[in-house]
């Protein structure tokens, strides 16, 4: 759901960038909680005493106004996503497949990307969606990067970054192992497996 999304990503109060801030008012009409208003010079301000952290007001403004605190970390939100699938797969018959399409430096819920950085590699499944995203993410280390003027092959250094691990060059402050770590911990699956090609 909208509110879940929300929630997965805010494990922190937002803060406001104050260069960025427009004063549209938009945060203020749509925070359920009262609290943003905008100050004097009409900049949004919050009163961290009535915030509760929901992330409304980082998802409705357009113009990185409101975006995420400094408490956020990669490894929590994957932590999350870990848990809100095990939540939703709980008890249900479940199979799992991905695309290995198009693989963009940034998330696909961003407005913003850049040039595929490796070729299509096809679709994988498996009854394991741990084993399935580890299985994934080895196949795009693998990966030759491709040539056609992506984030990768204008570096100095890409004929050396086939194997490297590519969503680590391409964000180091991340730690996406850290979100398959946790989903074995809690019994989602394993990272174990075994790739058949068909
Ligand atoms: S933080 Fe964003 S939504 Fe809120 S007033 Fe500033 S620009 Fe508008
Ligand atoms: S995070 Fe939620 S409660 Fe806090 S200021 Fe933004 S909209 Fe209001």
């Amino acid at each position: 759901s909208v509110g879940g999304k929300l929630e997965l990503h805010s494990a922190s109060q937002p803060r406001i960038d104050i260069e960025n801030c427009k004063g549209c008012n938009i945060c203020v009409k749509h925070c359920r909680h009262d609290a943003i208003h905008l100050d004097a010079s009409h900049k949004a301000e919050i009163d961290y005493g009535k915030c509760v952290g929901c992330g409304q007001c980082v998802a409705l403004c357009q113009y990185d106004g409101a975006v995420m605190g400094e408490g956020d970390t990669s490894e929590r939100l994957n932590y999350k996503i870990a848990e809100y699938s095990k939540a939703v797969l709980l008890g249900k018959p479940n199979f799992h497949i991905s695309f290995i399409m198009n693989v963009s430096p940034e998330c696909d819920c961003w407005n913003h990307n850049d040039a595929a950085i490796i070729p299509d590699l096809g679709m994988a499944a498996s009854f394991d969606p741990v084993a399935l995203d580890k299985a994934c993410a080895d196949m795009v280390t693998k990966a030759p990067i491709l040539e056609t003027g992506n984030r990768l092959s204008d570096s100095p250094h890409h004929d050396h970054l086939e194997g490297c691990d590519k969503f680590n060059l391409m964000h180091p402050e991340t730690n996406w192992q850290a979100g398959l770590e946790h989903a074995e911990k809690i019994g989602l699956g394993t990272q174990e497996y075994e790739l058949i090609t068909v």
